[in-house]
């Protein structure tokens, strides 16, 4: 099957999700708001919630490592808001916005400084890599989603 978001948009697109703590302590819009006020264009947005297996598959990179099953029953314990955000040089420009993956390290004024928990439920998730955004965005959106 093809890809639906095609090779063509690398280099200007990011996955994100606002992670379940996020979600359950209100802080969807405030996200959103400093997502768009940092100049980054929404190209699909959805409320959705990851089953066991969307997020073993999701996090399949980290299966080794000691936090994955930690890891694994937070992405599901509640729903999460997946988006496809289109900025030129989008990874690194949204990994700035962010923050650090430990909340406590992570620079004043970025979204897990100022919303994350712990290094766990750390509000967001950002793609690290152009080849990953393509394949997360398609994990979460099929094409008539993206606009
Ligand atoms: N994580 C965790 N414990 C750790 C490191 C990471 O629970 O010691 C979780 C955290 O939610 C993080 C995710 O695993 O966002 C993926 O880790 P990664 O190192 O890829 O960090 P990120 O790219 O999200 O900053």
């Amino acid at each position: 099957m093809p890809l639906k978001i095609k090779q063509k948009m690398s280099g200007k697109i990011t996955l994100t999700m606002i992670k379940p703590d996020a979600v359950k302590n209100g802080h969807i819009g405030n996200i959103l708001a400093d997502i768009t006020t940092a100049g980054f264009g929404i190209k699909a947005l959805k409320l959705t919630q990851l089953s066991r297996r969307d997020a073993e598959l999701f996090y399949s990179v980290h299966k080794e490592r000691p936090f994955f099953g930690e890891l694994v029953d937070f992405m599901i314990s509640g729903p999460i808001v997946a988006a496809i955000l289109e900025k030129n040089n989008a990874i690194e420009e949204f990994r700035n916005l962010i923050g650090a993956t430990n909340p406590q390290e992570a620079a004043e004024g970025t979204i897990r400084q100022k919303y994350a928990e712990s290094i766990a439920a750390n509000a967001i998730h950002g793609s690290d890599s152009d080849e990953n955004a393509i394949i997360e965005a398609n994990f979460h959106f099929s094409g008539r989603e993206v606009y």
